[in-house]
């Protein structure tokens, strides 16, 4: 079997071969009352069909012209299997699901391998699984370290089923990510400031902290509709962040994306391609893949997804063509995201546009009312832009 290695070009040529590949794992024990993620929950009776429809889906690969893999494998700088739940598919269904990937997905020496799990799933075999096969990070969702935030997020795990989970993982020598979640309903700052202190005691390397969203079609969404659940005021999710940046910079955390931090040298590569707008592939249901130029997303199904794809049918769901100009301002708002903000001769390089072009009118409100600053070269958020970004983009798309 041939290798092939990835070819780095600028934008506005031939697309370069994706370094980075994501599978979507949508198994779940339940669904929580907030997640609008494609997944499937209390259904383990399909994971032999996943399995196999995963196997399937990786030949699409061979039929890629831009590729040109044949029957060879992907290199791959970061690997990194969402969900859904990972662990979900405990120690022989991961160990299974790594033997399919790696006859087609190649994590090159030094290449970041993460893969999400949740606190009740993390035992030792379950580590000793993920690091046989090459994982090197875990993303661990535990949302919360105060027994009643996690009863009011609708989670199933206890605050010593983290405490436990980061052990095990810290101790195998995994890289591991923890995710915060603020706003949750009944969280007050102090609540807040509390989890900080408890979750930076753990001694991870990274923190991922969002605030709760109220997507359509959820159970809290729906209880929020008839007032039985109230979402927290806009100026309370602001100080919460806040008081996020003051806390974990002051414990040595780099806040290097609106909602990432990490500690030196531990930010999550994977994530970066994302943001810098490179291409990925992307396997699974509900799965979005990128080449440069197209946004190709699996259908969100679990179930359609599968048959579909062991049928041999067309399992793709939105297909997104963006103009040149629509993806550089796609660029504008995944750079301001992150606190190196923009580089005009990086954006120029990347999109082929000039950035005043693109996003100048609105660079320039935002320096005027104190959001942003502009050196002529680079354009970052301020921390007052960042309080606010969810409402600048706008702006810009
Ligand atoms: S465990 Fe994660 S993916 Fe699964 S339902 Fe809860 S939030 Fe969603």
């Amino acid at each position: 079997m041939k290798t092939l290695t990835a070819d780095i070009t600028n934008a506005g040529e031939t697309p370069p071969l994706p370094r980075a590949a994501y599978v979507h794992v949508p198994f779940c024990r339940h669904r929580c009352g907030y997640c609008d993620f494609a997944l499937i929950a209390g259904r383990d009776d399909l994971i032999a069909d996943y399995l196999a429809a995963i196997q399937r889906e990786l030949t699409r690969l061979d039929a890629v012209p831009d590729l040109g893999l044949g029957d060879a494998c992907l290199e791959l700088a970061t690997l990194y299997l969402g969900g859904g739940t990972p662990s979900h598919l405990g120690p022989d269904g991961l160990a299974r699901l790594f033997d399919i990937l790696h006859a087609r997905l190649r994590p090159l020496p030094g290449a970041e391998v993460t893969i999400e799990a949740n606190p009740q799933d993390v035992t030792e075999p379950l580590a000793a699984a993920a690091a046989a096969c090459g994982t090197t990070r875990v993303s661990l969702g535990a949302q919360s370290l105060d027994t009643t935030t996690l009863a009011a997020l609708d989670r199933d795990h206890t605050p010593d089923d983290v405490r436990r989970a980061v052990g095990i993982l810290l101790d195998r020598g995994f890289t591991v990510s923890v995710d915060l979640m603020t706003a949750a309903p009944g969280q007050t700052l102090a609540d807040v400031e509390r989890d900080l202190d408890a979750i930076v005691a753990l001694g991870t390397q990274h923190l991922s902290v969002y605030c709760l969203t109220w997507e359509k079609g959820t159970l809290f969404e729906s209880q929020r509709r008839r007032g039985t659940l109230q979402p927290a005021a806009e100026s309370l999710e602001r100080a919460m962040l806040d008081r996020t940046i003051d806390r974990l910079e002051a414990a040595g955390f780099e806040h290097y994306e609106v909602s990432n931090f990490a500690r030196p040298g531990g930010r999550c590569r994977h994530n970066e391609t994302y943001w810098d707008c490179r291409p990925w592939e992307a396997f699974g249901p509900g799965a979005a893949r990128f080449d440069g130029r197209l946004r190709i997303t699996n259908h969100r199904s679990t179930t359609t997804w599968m048959r579909r794809v062991l049928a041999g049918e067309d399992f793709t769901g939105d297909r997104d063509a963006m103009t040149p100009l629509e993806a550089a301002q796609e660029r504008v708002v995944l750079g301001l995201r992150r606190r190196d903000g923009l580089s005009r001769a990086n954006f120029l390089a990347a999109s082929g546009l000039d950035l005043d072009l693109v996003a100048g009118s609105s660079i320039r409100r935002w320096t005027d009312r104190g959001l942003a600053t502009d050196d002529g070269e680079r354009v970052q958020l301020t921390r007052e832009g960042l309080l606010v970004s969810d409402a600048l983009w706008a702006e810009v798309l």
